[in-house]
């Protein structure tokens, strides 16, 4: 019984791992449960390839880059490693909205330059009190809600089903949402079902004084829509922390004070690191324990 190392992994991980099972880079029959992330996941032909797997383990909470589906079909079980990131996550997201409404990383750039010595760096916007849309009000988008709560902003949400238990207010669209708030956060999965949910129409009613921020996925923005509303001012700014071709960012964006460029960081401190391991490390170990997950995909 081997274990299929798909891509690189954290090191305390992969370690673990070799610790305890035989692992292999190669497919074979031998294989009956595969290590990945959420960026590679395990593709449709991969799964083909081996007849015996019966667990795919993610480290990360998303996992569109697998087809849950189809490994269902084949008798696949799937965890992923939601919770142990949600925090962070969360942190980075405020952490972005600050920095853009407050404009910290373009005044850093400002000093750096030397250029205090002639003059002083344009006001920006206040963060306290701000109205802000969570897309998706998720484990994330309720941790950013709840951070943000501490800010004194008007908080709203909108998620493809209503929560009886919050205190934020329903919108029905994403471009309800988008035109009711100052800073659009952006917190859904991703994969198909949210390709493109910030599309052009919600970029326009988000507006011209409006902010977007997304640690989500780059998928669900229309990022050309994106980076022509920048363009054009129709939107204020905005904080990313994830691209639709990482890690290629739009050119048009590089040279731009107004958005906040993270090379999708949203995870990625080492207590948080070391958690996502540590929980996709007990998910195969319960697996090849008594074929059971810890933490499997809904
Ligand atoms: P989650 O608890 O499953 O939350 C996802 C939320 O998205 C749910 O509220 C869901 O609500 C909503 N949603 C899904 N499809 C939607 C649609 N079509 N329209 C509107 N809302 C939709 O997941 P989580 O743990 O909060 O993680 C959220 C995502 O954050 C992950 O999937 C991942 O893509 C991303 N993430 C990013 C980083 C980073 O490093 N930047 C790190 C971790 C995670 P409904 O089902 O009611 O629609």
């Amino acid at each position: 019984m081997s274990v299929l190392r798909v891509c690189p992994l954290l090191p305390s991980l992969d370690e673990a791992l070799r610790g305890h099972y035989k692992i292999v880079d190669e497919p074979s029959d031998e294989v009956v449960a595969a290590v990945t992330t959420s960026k590679y996941g395990v593709s449709n032909e991969q799964m083909d390839a081996l007849p015996n797997l019966r667990a795919i383990v993610h480290f990360g909470v998303g996992y569109e880059t697998t087809d849950v589906d189809h490994a269902r079909a084949r008798g696949i079980v799937v965890s992923n490693t939601p919770d142990v990131l949600t925090d962070s996550v969360a942190d980075l997201a405020v952490g972005g909205l600050i920095d853009v409404l407050r404009r910290m990383s373009a005044a850093d750039r400002f000093v750096r330059r030397g250029d205090w010595a002639h003059g002083q760096f344009p006001l920006a916007v206040k963060v306290t009190g701000r109205r802000v849309g969570i897309l998706g009000l998720g484990r994330i988008g309720r941790a950013i809600a709840h951070r943000l709560t501490a800010f004194d902003c008007v908080l709203s949400y909108h998620s493809r089903h209503q929560i009886p238990d919050v205190p934020y207010t329903y919108a029905d669209s994403p471009a309800a949402l988008a035109a009711g708030v100052d800073v659009l956060v952006v917190a859904t999965s991703g994969g198909s079902a949210t390709a493109g949910l910030v599309s052009a129409a919600v970029l326009a009613a988000l507006g011209p004084s409006g902010y977007l921020v997304n640690i989500a996925r780059g998928s669900v923005v229309d990022e050309p829509a994106l980076v022509e509303a920048l363009r054009a001012g129709t939107i204020a700014g905005a904080a990313l922390d994830v691209f639709a071709d990482e890690p290629n960012v739009p050119p048009a964006l590089l040279d731009r004070d107004d958005v906040v460029l993270l090379p999708h960081i949203g995870s990625a401190d080492t207590e948080t690191r070391e958690a996502m391991g540590d929980l996709a490390f007990r998910n195969l170990q319960q697996f090849m324990t008594d074929g059971t997950l810890v933490t499997p995909v809904a």
